[in-house]
């Protein structure tokens, strides 16, 4: 009797131990996971603004090499614990294989939500309310991130952000930086995001970026933007 007491002690002990290790290990190995998302539509669901063989090579190299890197530029060190928005918080004192990567690694997993192959027409709700109220009409604002965009010199992306006042800017980095970074020159959420690299457009448009950013407008999927800009008011 005695030592049936003392082995249901005993193998009580032990599975509290194994309990606290488990929650121990836990805490310590907190890794943020980071989804390789796939694309919402099929290569050539864009055909009126992007041709499927730049979406093919888009998605499947450029995006997946950002992806890779990424992960391997945080492997082992104390990033492995962050989400994207902290690392971009205090991305000045990461190395440039950080920044690069796991801004390619955002931007376009960004880029591929925002556009639909039943986008296009014009914001409605709220988002069509706040376009007005800051650029004075929907005209004036696709006016003016075209310009982003255009003038962006060499690689970057042009984008429509939320400052912390949850008003509308638009602004444009240079090569895989956003807004959410703390290097940016104004700090935001980006809610629609265009990619100006010329792997992005080369293909069927050479040279002619504006031809490409005026067919942006056939494909963005305003209810997608309208939800992330409603996530921030
Ligand atoms: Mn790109």
């Amino acid at each position: 009797m005695k030592k049936t007491i003392l082995v249901s002690i005993f193998a009580l002990l032990i599975s509290f131990g194994a309990q606290a290790q488990k929650l121990g290990s836990l805490s310590e190995s907190k890794t943020v996971e980071h989804p390789f998302n796939p694309l919402p539509y099929s290569y050539d669901a864009l055909e009126k603004a992007i041709d499927s063989e730049t979406m093919n090579i888009h998605y499947n190299k450029h995006f997946r090499g950002y992806y890779n890197n990424f992960l391997k530029a945080i492997e082992g060190t104390e990033l492995q614990s962050k989400s994207l928005e902290e690392i971009f918080a205090s991305v000045s004192k990461q190395s440039t294989a950080v920044r690069n990567n796991a801004g390619g690694y955002f931007n376009h997993d960004l880029f591929w939500q925002v556009m639909s192959p039943n986008g296009g027409g014009e914001p409605q709700g709220s988002l069509g309310k706040a376009i007005a109220e800051s650029f004075g009409s929907f005209d004036n604002f696709k006016s003016a991130f075209e310009k982003a965009a255009a003038t962006r010199f060499g690689s970057g992306w042009a984008w429509l952000a939320v400052d912390e006042q949850g008003k509308l800017f638009i602004t444009s980095t240079p090569n895989q930086d956003n807004p959410l970074m703390d290097v940016a020159e104004k700090q935001g959420t980006p809610i629609l995001g265009l990619d100006v690299w010329e792997h992005a457009y080369y293909l069927r448009y050479q040279n002619m970026r504006g031809s490409y950013i005026g067919k942006f407008w056939e494909v963005v999927n305003w209810p997608e933007v309208e939800k992330r800009f409603n996530a921030l008011q």
